[in-house]
């Protein structure tokens, strides 16, 4: 199999791109980067399109959540005598068709994405990529809440709570307590703050 070869992996379900043979394992990446994994050369296929074409979403997803995102303004345009464009404008059209804007908006991403690796960017246009910079600090304003909540019980849960505490000893303390009076073990605890983005710049 030729490295760079987008493989099937049943046993995580995932798609990657074949990297090499290390021992009994091959190694796969995932299709947008990321950390490597191990796989069972025996069970790996050729990913379908399908496949491929999913695994591409979710890698461009990932890569907008980080906040590098294309002109979501200008659909792309598919270049003439490719047959992956093409393929992808009937997917967009079938789309649009149906009305299904997500559908849509997944079409224009991986007709972006494919024309970035295989025709050196968008055809006919400038890229505009905007990226917003912030950053996230908790905010001073709330205090952090602090709870712990009694899981024990064989049928079902005791429920007592400590309600939300300011701080982690305050909890610590309802929970010896409770324990003194019931002999219970168990407890979920949860943490709780209030975070803000702030604008860079
Ligand atoms: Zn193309
Ligand atoms: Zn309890």
């Amino acid at each position: 199999m030729e490295p760079g070869t987008l493989v099937y992996d049943p046993a995580t379900g995932k798609v990657g791109e074949y990297q090499d043979n290390t021992g009994p394992y091959v190694m796969l990446r995932p299709a947008g980067g990321g950390r490597e994994w191990q796989a069972d050369p025996a069970r790996i296929r050729v990913a379908t399109l399908e496949e491929r074409l999913r695994a591409g979403v979710r890698a461009a997803n990932d890569r907008s959540r980080e906040g590098l995102s294309p002109d979501p303004n200008r659909p792309p345009v598919p270049v003439s005598g490719c047959a992956a464009c093409e393929e992808l404008a009937v997917r967009r059209d079938q789309a649009r068709a149906a009305f299904d804007g997500s559908a849509v908006t997944d079409a224009n991403v991986l007709l972006r994405q494919h024309q970035r690796k295989e025709h050196g960017g968008e055809p006919a246009g400038r890229r505009i990529f905007r990226y917003v910079p912030y950053s996230i600090v908790q905010d001073a304003s709330a205090l952090p809440e602090y709870q712990a909540y009694c899981v024990s019980g064989e049928v079902e849960d005791c429920g007592a709570t400590s309600g939300p505490r300011p701080s982690p000893a305050e909890v610590e303390e309802w929970q010896r307590r409770h324990t003194q009076e019931t002999r219970h073990l168990r407890y979920r605890r949860s943490f709780a703050d209030y975070a803000v983005l702030e604008r860079q710049g």
